[in-house]
């Protein structure tokens, strides 16, 4: 095999990327990481980062630099929104987390991970002979090829990696429009140090607005097919007309597609031979869509997969999907029903902020809470997390046999 031989491709210099190349680099081995873009490059992303996130980060990477904050520099917790329910806000535990910067957050881990950063460089394609994986890719428009031992596909929700395994998976999920506008404040009563996220299956799948840098994001997510300007005016009019929001024009628009589902329904994808996928690719996604801190832990532990199976020679794929069971433990419970009725799977603590309501109140945010679930009924989810739940109370985990 011929081209730039290193020990490990990672694919994609995101959260996930960076904490693979971390544990890599950490034990000695060599990291070479392709990212599409210039670095560094922006990224859609309200930037909350749940507490244990943030303990991944300065644990692994070390305290943050001033420049991968946005303002308001932190964020205390969530303010969930109901129809009928009002509002119910919740601190995370342990106090405040950063308002992360994505941009120059994830460009900065990436120079602290060590890894060997080819940006402007496309992952295309994969060819494994079971001893070592040769990839393609184009580098401002010319062919380049790596030789590595191992690939680990960190490149988020565009599937590449996934798509070079398995080209028919892509067609097979259901995929969500995910777009927000930022708009010029003239009167905002939303409190700017919570995230607020609606439960209103009016408005969509997934309504949320927060403040950043003097402007106010307005966001909402959908299933495909249907038109973000429209879907976004409507969120805007509601804001108004029920929170007294004044806001100016939307502007600087961003649309992204989102692979949103496999970790409510334990569908993961972790790859194939000497091939490991990993962060949202994977399917990780928290509840909120809180993504970071799934994607820090799981690269983290596919870069771990790595190091072990060089360290004792063994089989990677088999490492990396008995390790990874801690973090499909700790993601697909966040969605767990049983897990949110019985357990904490959150951390910010939903029952304890409901139980301080009168009963009245109670009820009528479940029922906001089941009307908006019923929005999600056209996908069939439902009785697969109730199925899941039910063996991970009887197993103690999520089976494997439902994994790609
Ligand atoms: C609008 C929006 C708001 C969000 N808000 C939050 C939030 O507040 N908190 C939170 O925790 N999560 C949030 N998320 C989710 C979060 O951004 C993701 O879950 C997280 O970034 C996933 O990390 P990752 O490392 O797996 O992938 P990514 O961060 O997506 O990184 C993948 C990288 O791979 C690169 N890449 C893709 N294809 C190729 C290729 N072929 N070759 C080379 N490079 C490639 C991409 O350019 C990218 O840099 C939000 C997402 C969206 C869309």
């Amino acid at each position: 095999m011929s081209g730039i031989k290193t020990d490990v491709v990672i694919v994609g210099s995101g959260p996930s990327g960076a904490a693979a190349a971390k544990r890599l680099t950490d034990a000695g081995y060599e990291a070479v990481m392709l990212e599409r873009k210039a670095m560094p490059r922006h990224k859609p992303c309200s930037g909350i980062l749940s507490p244990r996130g943030h303990r991944f980060l300065i644990e692994n990477f070390g305290p943050l630099p001033e420049e991968t904050l946005h303002k308001p520099r932190y964020c205390r917790g969530v303010t969930f929104h109901f129809p009928r329910g009002g509002e119910l806000p919740m601190d995370f535990d342990g106090g405040p987390t950063p308002h992360m910067h994505r941009k120059f957050c994830d460009a900065w881990a990436v120079k602290r991970s060590g890894a060997v950063l080819h940006a402007s460089t496309e992952f295309l394609s994969l060819e494994d002979d079971g001893r070592r994986v040769r990839v393609r890719a184009s580098r401002n428009g010319e062919p380049v090829t790596y030789d590595a031992r191992y690939v680990i596909g960190a490149d988020g929700p565009r599937l590449a990696v996934t798509r070079s395994l398995y080209p028919e998976y892509a067609k097979s999920i259901p995929w969500f429009v995910v777009g927000q506008k930022f708009h010029a404040i003239k009167d905002c009563p939303l409190d700017e140090e919570y995230f607020h996220f609606w439960f209103d299956p009016q408005l969509g799948h997934y309504t949320w607005s927060h403040a950043r840098d003097g402007r106010q994001i307005v966001g909402v997510g959908f299933r495909s097919g249907e038109v973000f300007d429209a879907k976004h005016a409507r969120v805007v009019e509601h804001l108004e007309r029920r929170h007294g929001v004044r806001l100016g024009p939307g502007e600087d628009t961003e649309i992204v597609t989102a692979n949103f589902g496999p970790s409510l329904i334990n569908r993961y994808v972790f790859g194939r031979g000497n091939t490991l996928i990993t962060g949202q690719a994977a399917g990780f996604f928290n509840m909120i869509a809180e993504g970071m801190s799934c994607a820090l832990h799981s690269g983290a532990i596919a870069g771990e997969a790595a190091v072990q199976a060089f360290r004792y020679g063994s089989d990677v794929q088999k490492l990396y999907r008995e390790m990874i069971q801690s973090e499909v433990r700790r993601t697909s419970d966040q969605w767990n029903p049983f897990k949110i009725l019985f357990g904490r799977p959150h951390e910010a603590d939903f029952r304890g902020a409901l139980a301080r309501l009168p009963a009245g109140r109670r009820r009528l945010i479940w029922g906001d809470i089941w009307s908006f679930v019923k929005l999600y009924s056209p996908l069939n989810w439902g009785r697969q997390m109730f199925w899941q739940g039910v063996l991970r109370q009887l197993t103690g985990r999520y089976s494997p046999s439902r994994w790609l």
